[in-house]
């Protein structure tokens, strides 16, 4: 049986026929290396964003079931797209969606969870010879509903196939040529890692460096299947490989420093201080389906016994855990919520960290130097987080990457717009 090599396409590799073409000439020099191979393809270009601008210009709350029918059909467009321009060069291919393939979800609309992959199907077509090209992105409940994985879901759908084919590697080709040490975007001096590990990339990509969806780099940890992020522009270039702490050449203190403008506060003032009270309103966000990240608790305020809780959400989240909130306020019987939606999280990953101490010291100095404020602050084995006000995010983050010796003396290709501040 030939090895099995699962490459992934995101939007920007598929944007326009002309980059669909040069899609399948990468997807052509791979099966030429006596590969059998499994494509995953996101919708073209921002297909995705204008499908939910067009479903805003209906309805302000669409229902969540129509939004996935609506999104799936983005990544419909590049398989069928796709399996033509194989053919058109001479490779036999076939193009199938979630429903055909068997991605099994759980049922829940806009985020749900892969709960298993069918192969049967993908093996028959892989051993009569064909590149088989699978919609990203969707997953279809064990009743027929339409799901999908959530924004940028296409790298789990991709990490998920290759991990129930068994295949030896999964590549995830993009528009940057690697994991940088930070956003190139902000800090041109970035550097791009030849490895990574697991761990580290979760840690990054859960804090927003865009370049793999969280969920992917779990099943990757899970599976412990080698997963090369690369450029689609530049086949011959290695990108990074990520895999296990333990197969890595370097462990860093530091590896890389990351933004992420996703999340909002949330303070809950004077809440009794009692047993069962955050317990209480956890369990109702988590009833909701809402993550939360950062959770602090204040030190309690013996005289009155109460306290105060703050926590993080992703800003998509706030009008369902304010519901939350009013349902829980007999029973919590706060007097006030603060919403700050102007924040950043600025952290610092390395696997190397638990061997050094200091670092925590070191990035707090760097803020104070800098006269940034620090709200929140959060650790982890590997990783140290600090909430700051979003109009500092980008000098926190080039100070912290020059201050950690991440800079690099070249200057990397910058590519695609900033995110917005
Ligand atoms: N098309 C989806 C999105 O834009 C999924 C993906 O690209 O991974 O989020
Ligand atoms: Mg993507």
């Amino acid at each position: 049986m030939k090895d099995i090599v699962v490459q992934k396409f995101g939007g920007t590799s598929v944007a326009d026929t002309d980059k669909i073409k040069n899609v399948a000439r990468a997807v052509i020099r791979e099966k030429e290396l006596g590969n059998d191979v499994v494509v995953v393809v996101s919708a073209m270009g921002h297909t995705t964003d204008i499908l939910t601008k067009l479903a805003k210009e209906i309805s302000q709350n669409p229902s969540p079931r129509e939004m996935d029918m609506l999104l799936s059909t983005g990544e419909g467009v590049s398989i069928a797209l796709l399996a033509m321009a194989l053919q058109e060069q001479g490779c036999k291919a076939v193009s199938m969606n979630a429903m055909q393939v068997g991605i099994i979800t759980e049922k829940v609309h806009s985020k749900a969870r892969i709960l298993e992959i069918k192969t049967d199907r993908i093996r028959e077509h892989l051993d009569s010879g064909a590149v088989v090209v699978i919609a990203g992105f969707q997953g279809i409940t064990d009743d027929f509903e339409i799901t999908t994985l959530g924004r940028g879901g296409s790298d789990t759908s991709a990490v998920a196939l290759a991990g129930a084919l068994k295949a030896k590697r999964c590549d995830i080709y993009t528009d940057v040529e690697g994991v940088y040490t930070t956003d190139p975007r902000i800090v041109p001096c970035a550097t791009r890692l030849e490895q990574i590990s697991y761990e580290e990339m979760l840690e990054l990509a859960r804090v927003g460096a865009n370049v793999l969806h969280p969920r992917a780099v779990e099943a990757a940890t899970q599976y412990k299947l080698p997963v090369r992020v690369r450029s689609t522009f530049k086949l011959n270039n290695l990108g990074t490989l990520i895999l296990g702490v333990e197969e890595m050449e370097l462990h860093r203190p530091v590896t890389g420093v990351a933004s992420d403008l996703s999340q909002l506060r949330v303070v809950v003032c004077d809440v009794q201080d009692n047993p069962g009270v955050a317990a209480t309103l956890f369990d109702g966000l988590a009833k909701e389906n809402i993550s939360v990240d950062m959770i602090i608790q204040s030190y309690a305020r013996k005289a009155l016994n109460t306290n105060d809780i703050a926590f993080t959400i992703d800003k998509a989240d706030l009008d369902k855990t304010k519901e939350v909130l009013e349902k829980v306020r007999p029973e919590l019987n706060y007097s006030n919520i603060f919403i700050d939606d102007k924040i950043a999280k600025i952290s610092i990953v390395g696997a190397g960290m638990i061997d050094h101490p200091g670092i925590a010291a070191k990035m707090f100095k760097s803020l104070a130097k800098l006269g940034i404020n620090i709200k929140m602050i959060a650790t982890s084995e590997i990783k140290i987080s600090c909430i700051v006000e979003q109009s500092r995010a980008n000098d926190a983050v080039e100070a912290l990457h020059t201050v950690f010796g991440l800079d690099s003396n070249s200057v990397a290709e910058v590519k695609g717009d900033l995110p917005n501040i």
